[in-house]
């Protein structure tokens, strides 16, 4: 693969959202590498979705001590990705990653003690070659370890440079309220909440999304397509290069049920008549709300983060539009 040099329109198509009450704008459309970016991937495909991104306006990357497989080869491939085409554009990057959930063995390689933050961020910067990332995220609650003590792992983090902002993720409401009040008394406020939702999983709805409008956090949602579901890859089958039919793919081949798919296939149905396909659907259907900095997008080719892209043409719903597509869903 050649020498890089990013697209000069880059800016020109993009729209960048405040992050909740904070100055730092995400791009609508975020890169996650969770999936196809590790050891087991092929790795000039994943540097090449990188560069496209970047060339469409993406600037947001998203990443955890673990992805992989193996846990840490896609914090290790992203630090060959920067070094080799980015080192001139550190800047006009956000680079994320967390910790907080297993990545060595023994007592301090899990959860949400100050030992395993500050340490795993310190792994996370060596394999990236990155002297700080942009923002670093506790990946989910520990109720073994006081908050008090893993919120203030985080304000240490951000005090000693290793991170400009931090975050939390998969954190229930009443939790996301008392982790905010922490951080905000010692003067490092939560810039971002990170959460699962997508039209099969609505759970922040119910109180979450009040709750980051209230502390002035902002929210970027993972798996919005459902890890592919809501999008047109599964409409005839399991195809043999799908998440869902390779071995190291999180979704599970019972998660393809025909009970989702005909949903799908209807609510694709809706998308048409909007001139969208249904992954733009379904992830402008997540950014309707005014909290959702960004979507989090996983991809295995350039082509899905061109149809992503193409969201930003029509990210507005009627309200007969939202009615069908309860209707849909409620069944
Ligand atoms: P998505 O719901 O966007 O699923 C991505 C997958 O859907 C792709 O890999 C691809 O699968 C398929 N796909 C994407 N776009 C299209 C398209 N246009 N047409 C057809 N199929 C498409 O997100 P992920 O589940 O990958 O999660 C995104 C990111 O969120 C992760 O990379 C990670 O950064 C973050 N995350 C965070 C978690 C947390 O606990 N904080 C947990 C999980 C994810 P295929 O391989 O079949 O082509």
């Amino acid at each position: 693969m050649g020498s890089y040099s990013p697209s000069i329109n880059r800016y020109d198509e993009m729209k960048y959202n405040h992050c909740g009450q904070s100055g730092l704008k995400l791009s609508t459309i975020s890169l996650g590498l969770w999936h196809n970016f590790g050891s087991v991937d092929d790795f000039d495909n994943a540097r090449a979705m990188i560069r496209h991104a970047f060339d469409l306006g993406i600037t947001h990357f998203d990443l955890a001590n673990n992805y992989g497989p193996n846990p840490g080869s896609a914090e290790e491939n992203f630090g060959k990705i920067l070094k080799r085409d980015f080192s001139s554009y550190r800047d006009e990057l956000v680079v994320s990653t967390k910790a907080g959930y297993l990545m060595w063995p023994g007592p301090y390689g899990d959860w949400g003690s100050r030992k395993y933050l500050i340490a795993s961020l310190d792994q996370s910067l060596c394999r990236m070659g990155l002297e700080y990332v942009d923002i670093f995220y506790h990946h989910r609650p520990d109720l073994e370890t006081p908050l008090e003590e893993t919120m203030s792992a985080l304000n240490q983090i951000v005090r000693s440079g290793k991170a400009l902002y931090v975050g939390i993720s998969n954190y229930p409401p009443e939790l996301t309220i008392k982790a905010s009040k922490i951080l905000r008394s010692l003067g490092t406020p939560c810039l971002i909440h990170q959460a699962k939702y997508s039209m099969f999983n609505r759970w922040i709805e119910e109180a979450l999304l009040k709750v980051v409008n209230n502390e002035g956090i902002g929210c970027i949602a993972f798996s919005p397509l459902a890890q592919g579901l809501l999008t047109d890859r599964y409409l005839h089958g399991i195809p043999s290069d799908s998440r869902a039919a390779k071995p190291t793919g999180f979704l599970k081949v019972e998660e393809v049920s025909e009970e989702k798919i005909s949903k799908v296939r209807r609510l694709n149905e809706i998308a048409q008549q909007r001139k969208q396909t249904m992954a733009q659907m379904a992830l402008a259907w997540v950014l309707r709300h005014p909290e959702m900095a960004s979507v989090l997008i996983g991809a295995s080719r350039i082509a899905q983060i061109d149809d992503a892209m193409k969201t930003l043409k029509n990210l507005s719903f009627s309200s007969e539009e939202l009615k069908s597509i309860d209707g849909i869903l409620n069944e």
